[in-house]
């Protein structure tokens, strides 16, 4: 191979990307390599997987490299751009950690929001209960709230970044995945998230001046390994934290909302909007006491937001 062949095709991910210009960390290596796109691609996000080749200098080191093709997605995250239009920022992502703590107090149908447009993802959400250290004595009234999640299926984590074992439970849940946070503001994602990228000497607030000398200014999404538990990945944003908050449409809605599942399509009447509809399947189920009155009361509030906006 002489100095300026591009070698071999290689696999990797992209770790971040500035308008056509990427990072990509090799699959067999830990640096990453700054690679351009090969004209006839676009649309590349974060975590893509990417068949890319390198550039060698006459000392035979990859010193740049051309991304060729991208590999198949498991699934996307979109988040509106200026125009309200959905864009992907990134992929392949294992679980949606959704962050809500003891304080701000968390109201049920916040979550529900996080839940049901996280579930319009295809990607697992986690709920991560920050700030422990906080509760009451016995857990009250949040712990009990927690337990209908997990009751639904949801993998439940509690976390505090006040002691040097509160992250325990949410370092195994991370290990061998790729994770986002989302949630409220004041929660604690900065907090937690500082805690396992100790030596990482990028933080978001970083980010802008790194996409400044490229063409976008936009600040995009980057994906870190987290030293502190194996094979665990994060991709972080500004806007990605912000996700959740976003359009949904009814039928994401309903759908959302996992325990529901096995009742739709039973309805009396097949364009049931479960209001007051006689036979609705779901409403003789919130009878039943099989569906949770709140989280029936949280579906209807969360339609009501969609028709007034
Ligand atoms: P973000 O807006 O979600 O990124 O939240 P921050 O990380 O900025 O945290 C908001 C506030 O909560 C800060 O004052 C943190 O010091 C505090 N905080 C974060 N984690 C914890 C925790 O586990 N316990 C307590 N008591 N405070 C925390
Ligand atoms: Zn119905």
């Amino acid at each position: 191979l002489t100095a300026g062949d591009y070698g071999a095709e290689q696999s990797g991910r992209v770790m971040a990307h500035f308008g056509r210009t990427l990072d990509v960390r090799p699959d067999a290596d830990d640096a990453s390599i700054r690679c351009h796109l090969r004209a006839n691609l676009d649309g590349l996000v974060t975590g893509d997987r990417v068949i890319w080749r390198g550039r060698t200098d006459t000392k035979g080191r990859i010193v740049e490299g051309v991304v060729v093709a991208r590999g198949e997605r498991d699934n996307v995250l979109e988040r509106p751009d200026a125009r309200g239009q959905l864009k992907p920022v990134a992929a392949n992502i294992d679980q949606i950690l959704v962050v809500f703590a003891v304080e701000p107090e968390p109201h049920s149908n916040l979550i529900d929001r996080y839940l049901v447009a996280a579930e319009s993802t295809g990607i697992t959400p986690v709920l991560v209960l920050n700030k422990v250290d906080l509760l009451p004595d016995g857990g009250g009234e949040l712990m009990a709230l927690l337990q209908r999640y997990a009751a639904l299926g949801y993998p439940v984590v509690a976390t505090t970044t006040a002691s040097e074992d509160g992250l325990a439970s949410l370092l195994s849940r991370l290990a061998g995945r790729t994770s986002v946070f989302v949630g409220q503001s004041g929660v604690g994602k900065s907090s937690l998230i500082d805690r396992l990228l100790p030596d990482e000497g990028l933080r978001i607030g970083d980010l802008s001046k790194d996409s400044r000398k490229g063409t976008h200014t936009t600040t995009t999404a980057r994906l870190y390994r987290l030293p502190r538990a194996e094979g665990a990945e994060l991709i972080d944003s500004p806007g990605i934290r912000e996700f959740g908050l976003g359009h949904l449409t009814e039928q994401q809605v309903t759908e959302g909302f996992v325990e529901f599942r096995p009742y739709l399509g039973q309805c009396r009447f097949r364009d049931c909007r479960h209001r007051q509809e006689p036979g609705c399947a779901l409403l003789a189920a919130v009878e039943r006491e099989e569906i949770h009155p709140e989280r029936f009361a949280s579906y209807r509030r969360i339609l009501d937001s969609l028709e007034v906006s």
